[in-house]
């Protein structure tokens, strides 16, 4: 896939001024793409969010064939490990990975940093290691908060590792709007008024403009990222072993 040289301004422009539907055929093209090029080697990331939710979706579109994973700790709230497992069993090709180490208490509240890079970053690089990716698929969207404004669709942060963010000019209004058009099933922790949705123990409902103020709100971490997204994928990690989760 050819890397894109949009500017910011080219970028926002495209954010406010493409329509729903041209911005759904957009995605489309991308995922398409994509997938004629790296085959089973495409793989979508599924944290079961609702933007995640809306690119599983239309990567089934493209091809029914295509695997996901989903990277889950033991901090998830009850609502959404029910939600995976309803997930897992609609599409078995998606694998869940989990790192059950053991860590200090509380890590989450001194260190979050080192608690995300443990329990999320860390099964990420299994996942895209034992799936054998040379091309990982996000849910990443530029207008969720002050930390992703900086993405393109098409990225290549680590060598040999495309990253692909084909809703990435999507407002929110537009996922919803594509969720509820398919009718495809969501996490019900949005009904009780969540936003954004992680951990229990880093996760509130917030109102106001940044959909993400409710993660880690209160640290220094405050509507930030676990990592996945910003800390390098293709390191050396060490070899898991098989107490660290399926
Ligand atoms: S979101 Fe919180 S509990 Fe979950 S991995 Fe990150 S710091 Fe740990």
């Amino acid at each position: 896939m050819k890397m894109q040289n949009l500017s910011s301004e080219e970028l926002w422009d495209l954010v406010e001024n493409l329509n729903f539907a041209q911005k759904v055929d957009r995605s489309l093209g991308l995922i398409r793409e994509a997938y004629q090029e790296f085959g089973d080697r495409l793989v979508v990331a599924n944290s079961l969010g609702k933007d995640s939710v809306a690119v599983w979706h239309l990567a089934k579109r493209v091809s029914p064939d295509i695997r996901g994973f989903i990277i889950t700790t033991r901090f998830k709230p009850p609502e959404t490990i029910r939600f995976m497992e309803e997930e897992v069993a609609r599409f078995p090709e998606l694998r869940v990975f989990r790192n059950d180490e053991p860590l200090p208490d509380e890590l989450y509240r001194f260190d979050p940093d080192r608690c995300c890079e443990v329990l999320k970053v860390t099964p990420t690089r299994w996942a895209l290691e034992e799936m054998n990716t040379a091309c990982w698929v996000t849910g990443l969207r530029c207008t969720e908060g002050r930390t992703r404004t900086d993405y393109r669709e098409i990225e290549e942060r680590d060598k040999g590792l495309i990253k692909l963010n084909p809703i990435l000019l999507w407002h929110e209004r537009e996922v919803w709007q594509y969720l509820a058009l398919h009718q495809v099933p969501v996490n019900p922790l949005y009904a009780k008024g969540y936003r954004s949705l992680g951990c229990v123990v880093c996760t509130q409902i917030t109102s106001g403009a940044s959909e993400r103020a409710g993660r880690w709100a209160g640290t220094s971490k405050c509507g930030g990222e676990c990592g996945i997204h910003t800390r390098p994928l293709k390191l050396s990690s060490p070899a898991r072993s098989p107490a660290q989760g399926n």
